[in-house]
């Protein structure tokens, strides 16, 4: 069975680069009919780790990632930690090391001098003496002295560190805490995972996680080190470019789909399809196929992914979603002719939110560069003309009678479009630009459009 795990450090949200990787582990859990399990690597107390839970809970529910089995804390564990510790040293693969802080920085400071690598000298590893009076030991774990600690990573190929580049690192603090590459193996190989699919930023740590599975006789799980997403610029990912919560990304009006998509693809690919169903995902995704070079986040993807998902949208699902933008249509009764128009012109629901309202409430105030575009000529005298012409019409409904009228209207004039249209959109919605005239005018009705011309003609005398 394929047992996938992600790991996250309570930092309090999760970002898309956390999302990225939990994504690819739930992937390859489902995929194999496996578990995907979460853990909290909360050892550093400080912070609140319930609280950091319900976030990251509360973002994969809203993008559909659910967990199997119980969550498991860290910071419940460290008598289990403390108990493979004190199995170490019992059969002599750890040891305790009372070189105090003096001693080590002096060492360092040697090694430094010899252009060497600063490493531990292994001093206390077979001491047998009396230890020095006064020093809280730290315990080691004793790392090979020789030849090469080796694996293949499924993404970066075979990983090989000399024995002589890791040292024997601390397990165990001397307040008795231990670290962090002891707790993942240990925690790893006790939850079962097999296959371990994280940040690259993690491929140095492996070697070390290595030498605590073979001193415990644990089985090695599969490793997966997937590459950092860059920002747009090619450096690493800001705040501004994406590294931020991912439920921001909610709030900025995109669906989960999309983002889900937007991910996937953001480092593995399968041919040059760029549109992912999740049931798709879970038919192609293999983390071997993850690309092994980073990747760069482009918002104007994500953006593009956004429309895509927005305009196959059912209108029932758009109308709910668009509550959370203070947008209420779901017994609104333009609702289908209103989603039908916008969903094919945005590319996130805050800017469909917003578009929509300004069709469905008279503009408080008008965009100035659009009114002095719009009336440096007779811009005035058209648009008042064309009010007369709306109130002796019958019969204005659907979008087709108000865009026969317009025609009619220009024809007569003699006029271009654009003559009545600029100043038209202006009174309509405060602005150039926007949807088509004959569906706005069809979806506020005859007194609106009216009631919006007299509002603007009022204030050009003023
Ligand atoms: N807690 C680590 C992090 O948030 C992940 C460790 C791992 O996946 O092994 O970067």
């Amino acid at each position: 069975m394929v047992v996938t795990r992600f790991a996250p450090s309570p930092t309090g949200y999760l970002h898309i680069g956390g999302l990225r990787t939990a994504l690819y582990s739930w992937l390859w859990a489902r995929k194999n009919g496996g578990k995907f399990r979460l853990r909290i690597e909360d050892t550093d107390l400080a912070r609140n780790s319930a609280e950091a839970t319900k976030k990251i809970v509360e973002a994969f529910d809203w993008v559909g990632l659910n967990y199997d089995d119980e969550v498991v804390y860290q910071s419940d564990r460290f008598d289990l930690y403390k108990s493979y510790i004190l199995k170490l040293l019992d059969e002599g693969k750890a040891y305790r090391c009372y070189m105090t802080k003096e001693e080590l920085d002096k060492l360092r400071e040697e090694q430094m001098a010899r252009k060497e690598r600063p490493r531990y000298d292994g001093r206390y590893r077979d001491f047998t003496g009396t230890p020095p009076a006064g020093v809280d030991p730290v315990i080691r774990i004793k790392a090979p002295l020789e030849g090469e600690i080796v694996f293949d990573d499924g993404i970066k190929g075979t990983i090989t560190i000399k024995a002589s580049e890791v040292d024997d690192f601390i397990i165990a603090r001397s307040d008795g805490t231990p670290t962090y590459n002891f707790v993942v193996a240990v925690d790893d190989a006790l939850m079962g995972i097999t296959d371990v699919i994280r940040g690259d930023d993690h491929l140095y740590n492996t070697p070390k996680q290595i030498i605590v599975y073979e001193a415990l006789g644990f089985d090695l799980p599969r490793f997966y080190h997937v590459p950092m997403i860059l920002g747009p610029d090619g450096k690493k990912l800001s705040k501004r470019h994406g590294a931020t919560d991912v439920m921001e990304y909610k709030t900025q009006g995109y669906l989960p789909e999309a983002l889900l998509n937007f991910l996937v693809r953001l480092g593995w690919s399968h041919g040059d399809q760029e549109i992912f169903s999740v049931e798709e995902m879970l038919e192609h995704f293999d983390p071997t196929d993850i690309n092994s070079g980073a990747s760069q986040y482009n918002p104007d993807k994500l953006l593009w992914l956004n429309a895509h998902y927005i305009k196959n949208s059912s209108n029932e699902r758009l109308a709910k979603l668009l509550e959370d933008f203070g947008l209420y249509l779901l017994s609104h009764d333009k609702r289908e002719i209103l989603l039908d128009i916008f969903k094919e012109r945005c590319k996130t629901l805050a800017e469909m939110a917003q578009q929509i309202k300004e069709v469905l409430e008279a503009p408080e105030t008008y965009d100035e560069k659009a009114l002095k575009k719009a009336f440096k000529g007779d811009g005035a005298q058209l648009l008042a003309a064309f009010a007369e012409a709306v109130e002796a019409a019958e019969g204005l409904h659907l979008p087709t009678d108000w865009h026969a009228l317009l025609e009619r209207f220009v024809e007569k004039k003699q006029i271009g479009f654009g003559k009545i249209g600029m100043p038209l959109r202006v009174a309509l919605i405060g602005r150039l630009g926007g949807p088509d005239l004959s569906d706005v005018m069809s979806i506020v009705g005859k007194e609106e459009t009216l009631s919006r011309i007299e509002k603007l003609l009022t204030h050009l005398q003023a």
